[in-house]
């Protein structure tokens, strides 16, 4: 299959680059526009700006089968007949409502260029209703051109994205022109071959889609989260507890492991947004609202947990971070509850050495510092607090570390250690959600 017709991808950051990279997997020509010269000028020497499997190689490849080009100048886009939008949504501090000036603007742009009845995709996660506003708007600036405005959010996992992008589960497109929606079912032709389902509706159930996705996975994080305080105080263990709810079929078993708490680039920003936009609406979403004040209070659960550990008094005692990125095989820190449960030891007055594998954070607090090995963070520490699952972590030989270690404790919050309680005996090592007494 090869398809001649160009498409451009507006935003090559997470969510763009992968829609670019995985069309043009697919034998599809396409444009990547970014306005930042550092990220295009990057991308067009083959390096990715942000780390996920198997992205870097992907790219060379679709760059060297000359199917995929970068350029900062939107005009390059002006023989494309379809654009997906993907420039970031992010919240804006003060409303706690999605910052849409970025798109705004991103949507300005293309309809300079954009051809008589181009379809115009919008990728990024949108408040519901934005879909419609962007149609009238494109309506008002080119009313002569038919631009047509459809929905179809991203489902993707970072650290699983290329695989995500390939196999999707679903592919939800939303709009009020057939036409247009035939034409990015067309597109996406290689996952209707495969089987993979069609979720077609209007713009308001397909941005909804979105959200509720996020606001339910991030409520069942949540759910298991608080299942493992009560497991910490009245005894029981919480992997135990997850397995066991988790094989119903009606629940599953994916997002029951116990954490120090969603973050990440979306759950934060979209439960936020969800809520937020719900209470504008007089529709407070109850449970929503409270999924992310517990997982805002989880750091103080944790807190209590070091406190447990090392006692009231942590001013001075020095802590090993292990994990800064909000999930392990991504160097993504974006609202990483690593970076909160840092500046939460840090307020307590530790010390804090973090060690991440990708992940970098700075932060001018004079009790922290970033190190470069697993060593380096543990050496002189009063406790090894695991945050992030990455395997470096699992597979880490601790016991090398007993002499270096002012004192022989570790907290992980991943469980990461669990199956190898026997080989760390000479270690205090404790969990969350498992209670040591339990018989
Ligand atoms: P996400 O994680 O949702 O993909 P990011 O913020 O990582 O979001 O990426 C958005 C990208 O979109 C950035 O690289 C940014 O430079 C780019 N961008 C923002 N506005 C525009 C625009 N008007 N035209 C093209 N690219 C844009």
């Amino acid at each position: 299959m090869t398809n001649s017709s160009s498409i451009a991808v507006i935003g090559a950051g997470y969510v763009g680059l992968i829609q670019a990279v995985g069309l043009a997997k697919q034998e599809h020509n396409v444009l990547c526009i970014d306005v930042s010269e550092e990220r295009v000028n990057q991308l067009q020497a083959g390096v990715p700006p942000i780390y996920e499997e198997g992205l870097e190689d992907l790219l060379g490849e679709v760059i060297e089968a000359g199917r995929i080009s970068f350029s900062l100048d939107i005009i390059t886009a002006r023989d494309c007949n379809t654009f997906f939008i993907a420039v970031g949504t992010p919240t804006d501090d003060k409303t706690g409502n999605a910052n849409l000036s970025y798109l705004y603007s991103a949507i300005e742009d293309v309809s300079t260029i954009a051809p008589n009845g181009a379809v115009v995709v919008v990728k990024s996660t949108v408040p519901i209703g934005t879909c419609e506003r962007l149609q009238n708007r494109l309506d008002e600036l080119v009313p002569n051109k038919k631009l047509a405005i459809v929905s179809n959010p991203e489902f993707l996992r970072e650290g699983r994205a290329i695989q995500d992008f390939f196999h999707p589960e679903r592919v939800v497109l939303g709009g009020n022109n057939k036409n247009a929606i035939a034409t990015i079912r067309d597109i996406y032709s290689a996952f209707d071959e495969a089987g993979v389902p069609f979720v077609v509706s209007d713009w308001f159930s397909s941005e909804t889609i979105k959200y509720a996705a996020n606001a339910f996975l991030a409520m069942k994080v949540t759910f298991i989260n608080e299942i493992a305080n009560l497991t910490q105080t009245v005894g029981g263990d919480i992997e135990t507890v997850s397995k066991g709810i988790g094989l119903d079929s009606r629940i599953g078993e994916q997002f029951l492991r116990v954490g120090p708490g969603y973050g990440g680039s979306c759950f934060p920003k979209d439960t936020l947004a969800l809520a937020t936009m719900a209470r504008r609406h007089g529709v407070q979403q109850q449970i929503l609202e409270a999924v992310i004040a517990v997982n805002d209070n989880r750091r103080y659960m944790i807190l209590r947990r070091v406190e447990d550990i090392l006692g009231q008094n942590l001013r001075g005692l020095r802590v090993a971070v292990l994990g800064i990125a909000f999930k392990a095989n991504t160097d993504d820190v974006r609202d990483s509850s690593a970076i909160s449960i840092i500046h939460t030891l840090l307020d307590e007055g530790m010390v804090v050495k973090a060690y991440d594998p990708m992940a970098k954070y700075e932060n001018n607090d004079h009790n922290y510092t970033q190190s470069t090995s697993i060593e380096d963070a543990m050496n002189g520490a009063d406790l090894t607090l695991i945050v992030t699952e990455w395997e470096e972590f699992k597979d880490y030989d601790y016991n090398s570390q007993l002499q270096s270690v002012q004192q022989a404790k570790i907290l992980d919050l991943r469980l990461s250690l669990k199956p190898r309680q026997l080989e760390l005996a000479d270690w205090n090592l404790n969990f969350i959600g498992i209670n040591s007494d339990t018989k």
